[in-house]
């Protein structure tokens, strides 16, 4: 288990996720074993964005996410592949990629709904990977450039994000442009493992779901989260970051809009 330390973190004076002032500890979002692993200094200046303040008694419960030693052989090496790893990894990087969108200020939910599922997970027993959200995977064999000139980029009705207007029936009507903290995805490539969560969608008709692990798919990712009956193969293989991280956006302008609630997608057809 990583040591817990109880040194002062730059940019931030509370716990992340219930703001107590006091007891604070360093948290390594990505954990230390993981970077020692790959022979890097986790206190590195340049990695402080994986790093984040968390009460003594938050420290300890996060941690424990971090104890899952195939997982962690996954990410290291690319294997094992079963479907006991698979799941520790889609639920890892639905905790993780949380967190490290809330100490940026940025993330797949709002500041409020990513510390309300946070205190949920990491207080209570009610621990259960959060509804909706999708986590796409690879093995990578090598990071490269995009495959295709223009980057594939859709965009996604997030549930929860106050751009998407709703009608009565509580059913996407419309949408206000303007600039918000709610990211449509958190893409993170570690050791040889890339993984991209998704937060839970308003669907576009028919086949929803099917056509955004499509869109996954063109990126070279394959859906671990929720997880099928038959597992991802996850054949090892090239993939570009600046891909994966332009996939989906919540910011419909120059995006496909395939993947739009219908009434959002007329309202933008001229
Ligand atoms: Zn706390």
């Amino acid at each position: 288990m990583d040591e817990i330390r109880r040194a002062p973190v730059a940019s931030s004076s509370e716990c992340l996720i219930c703001g107590a002032l006091d007891d604070l500890t360093v948290e390594h979002i990505v954990p230390q074993t993981l970077w020692n692993r790959f022979g890097i200094d986790p206190d590195r200046e340049d990695l402080a964005r994986f790093r984040t303040a968390l009460c003594y008694p938050h420290n300890k419960a996060t941690s424990v996410l971090h104890e899952r030693t195939e997982m962690m052989e996954l990410i290291e090496t690319g294997d094992p592949v079963t479907r006991k790893t698979l799941l520790h990894l889609g639920d890892w990087a639905v905790w993780v990629t949380l967190l490290l969108g809330l100490a940026r200020g940025t993330g797949v939910l709002g500041t409020d709904a990513s510390r309300t599922m946070l205190f949920r997970r990491f207080d209570t027993d009610q621990a259960g990977t959060p509804k909706g959200v999708r986590v796409y995977a690879a093995r990578v064999t090598e990071y490269v450039e995009p495959a295709e000139p223009h980057v594939p980029s859709y965009a996604l009705a997030l549930r929860g994000d106050s751009r998407v207007l709703l009608d009565q029936a509580g059913k996407p009507c419309g949408f206000s442009v303007r600039e918000g903290p709610i990211n449509a995805s958190e893409s993170i490539g570690l050791g040889k493992v890339v993984l991209l969560v998704v937060g839970e969608t308003y669907s576009s008709g028919p086949d929803h779901l099917i056509r955004l692990d499509q869109a996954a798919a063109r990126v070279g990712l394959q859906r671990i989260l929720p997880l099928s009956n038959s597992l991802p193969a996850l054949k090892p293989t090239t993939i570009s970051m600046t891909a994966v991280s332009k996939l989906f956006t919540v910011v419909p302008l120059g995006a496909d809009l395939s993947l739009m609630p219908r009434a959002i997608q007329e309202l933008a057809s001229p």
